[in-house]
């Protein structure tokens, strides 16, 4: 069996062109343009490349976008006066502090400075409540844009047995509030689990969010299973010539292939569809703080 390709590029790029005509009926019906802040401390180079990237996004769909740069050096006062004062802006919906933070700044204390109605990312307390118990709000931008992939690919995934590899706040944990939403049986695995191999191989769905490359071996997977890598790993590349490298995921793609029914790549699977979910989660943020009803 060879697996069907999940391009995410494609995918992400529809999802952009249908917020692109929801902010348009914000702004033409409600003079409501939707704008995003991105803070980012440091100098980090990916994060810098990153940011930029959502940047350029944000404004191809026709955001408003709000660049705020501090020095590595920034006293944790004046990020959280900062983000307080974009918490009162009228024309900010969407809030995106970039991780990881330097050390003297706790990054708690700043997710908690983020007002629960402009956290697109959804890190604050209020907002992970709200996910588990199935109320509007942002919904965390990865595990979303994995959620919209398998409903594409596989309509409804009501009864499917899901098994998640890695249980971050990030990915992982809201990844199994999403797949429980949409009636999966949903196991999660982590570093302690037994026999992971025997656990994956139960699996209709496998979510891999571990950051180890290629460690999910293609015999693990269940004939005809499809298989979402969020895991963007880099890793040597010899062959491309001295000192190259090149980007995997947490599966091992090619012998994967051979046994999924349906699988994303690295790059061009997973990555793409974050930065347009949190373009999506800008859209239902302005919605919901001006009263209206977020489009589904
Ligand atoms: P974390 O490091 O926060 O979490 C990794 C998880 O993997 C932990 O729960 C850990 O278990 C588990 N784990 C580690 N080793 C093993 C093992 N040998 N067997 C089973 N489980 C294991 O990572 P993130 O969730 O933040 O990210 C995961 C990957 O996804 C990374 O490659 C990251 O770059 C990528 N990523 C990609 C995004 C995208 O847009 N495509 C967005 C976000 C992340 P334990 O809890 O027991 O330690």
């Amino acid at each position: 069996m060879s697996a069907s390709v999940i391009d995410g590029k494609h995918f992400a790029e529809g999802l952009r062109a249908r917020i692109a005509e929801h902010v348009k009926r914000l702004k033409s019906a409600h003079d409501i343009t939707p704008g995003l802040a991105v803070v980012i401390v440091g100098h980090d180079s990916a994060s810098q490349i990153y940011v930029a990237n959502k940047a350029k996004q944000t404004a191809e769909v026709g955001m408003a976008s709000f660049k705020h740069e501090l020095p590595v050096d920034v006293p944790e006062q004046e990020l959280l006066d900062l983000i307080e004062q974009l918490n009162t802006n009228d024309r900010v919906h969407g809030i995106l502090v970039q991780m990881p933070l330097p050390d003297h700044i706790d990054p708690n204390k700043v997710i908690n400075a983020i007002s629960p109605a402009k956290d697109v990312d959804c890190f604050t307390p209020a907002n992970v409540g709200k996910l588990t118990i199935g109320l509007p709000g942002p919904v965390s931008c990865t595990p979303l844009g994995c959620l919209m992939l398998l409903r594409d690919h596989l309509g409804t995934l009501s009864g499917l047995d899901a098994v998640i590899v890695g249980r971050s706040n990030l990915v992982g944990k809201p990844m199994a509030q999403l797949l429980l939403r949409d009636n999966c049986t949903v196991t999660m695995a982590h570093s302690r689990t037994r026999d992971l191999p025997e656990v994956v191989r139960r699996a209709d769905i496998v979510i891999a969010a571990v950051g180890r490359p290629q460690m999910i071996r293609g015999d693990w997977i269940k004939p005809g299973a499809v298989v979402i890598d969020v895991g963007i790993n880099r890793i040597p590349a010899p062959e491309r010539g001295e000192g190259k490298t090149r980007l995997v995921g947490d599966v091992d793609y090619v012998p994967a292939t051979q046994s999924a029914g349906a699988i994303t790549p690295v790059p061009g699977g997973v990555g793409p569809m974050t930065i347009a979910c949190l373009l999506a989660n800008t859209v239902t943020t302005a919605s919901l703080i001006n009263g209206l009803v977020p489009p589904s």
